[in-house]
């Protein structure tokens, strides 16, 4: 099962990827966490990726798919995959099917733009290993600590509200267009992303018949 989760920045992607790699055994390839890595290496290619971070714009389309093109030749990826946070553009997606790439189910994470806002100020990722949490919905064990690997937890740059307000604006011009274009492929499910953490994953395994 090659698998993509859509939706705008704080609908879950992140967080149901992890639970169903978790319960699914499947890889998962995170544009925002091989960007995020990227950056905290402190490479001149990360200090490139967070000029657009910082600012809630999109890293350009040419950088993202060398990075997604060379992240599939790693051999966790030769079977089933969750793709978080990739494609974000029709032309990434163009991109992706014109390298080969395969695409069995579209998850669409559907949630309003105020949601958003009140779950962002509630976000937090281990600074070590990049694990996603909400104080709310998905508290660590501990809190401020990682439950994977101890990391400190922290509230990510492109998280503060004025960058959150943009990266909708984004979501909306670039990445809502996928919609359309993967309903057109019939390969598209959309779930309400406001139920229940459990209940979305659960719909989610449904919508891809791993239930
Ligand atoms: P995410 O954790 O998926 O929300 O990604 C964090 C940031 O990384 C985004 O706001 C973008 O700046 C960048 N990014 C992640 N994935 C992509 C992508 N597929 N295309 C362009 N930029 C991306």
């Amino acid at each position: 099962m090659k698998m993509i989760l859509l939706g705008a920045p704080g609908a879950g992607k992140g967080t149901q990827a992890e639970i169903i790699s978790q319960r699914l055994g499947v890889s998962i390839i995170g544009t925002g966490n091989i960007i995020r890595e990227a950056i905290a290496s402190g490479s001149a290619l990360g200090k490139k990726f967070q000029s657009y971070t910082d600012r809630g714009a999109l890293v350009p389309d040419d950088l993202v798919v060398e990075m997604v093109a060379d992240r599939l030749t790693q051999p966790d990826c030769s079977g089933r995959y969750i793709l978080d946070g990739f494609p974000r553009t029709v032309v990434q997606a163009e991109k992706f099917a014109e390298m080969g790439g395969r695409v069995d189910a579209v998850i669409n994470l559907v949630i309003s733009d105020d949601e958003i806002m009140k779950r962002m100020t509630g976000r937090r990722v281990c600074e070590t290993c990049g694990t996603p949490y909400h104080i709310h919905n998905n508290p660590p064990a501990q809190q401020g600590i990682c439950d994977k690997c101890g990391g400190a937890l922290v509230t990510r740059k492109d998280d503060a509200p004025e960058t959150v307000a943009k990266r909708l604006l984004v979501y909306h011009e670039q990445t809502e267009p996928l919609v359309d274009f993967y309903r057109a492929r019939g390969v598209l499910t959309a779930i309400d992303a406001t139920q229940g953490m459990d209940r979305v994953t659960e719909e989610i395994l449904a919508a891809v018949g791993e239930n």
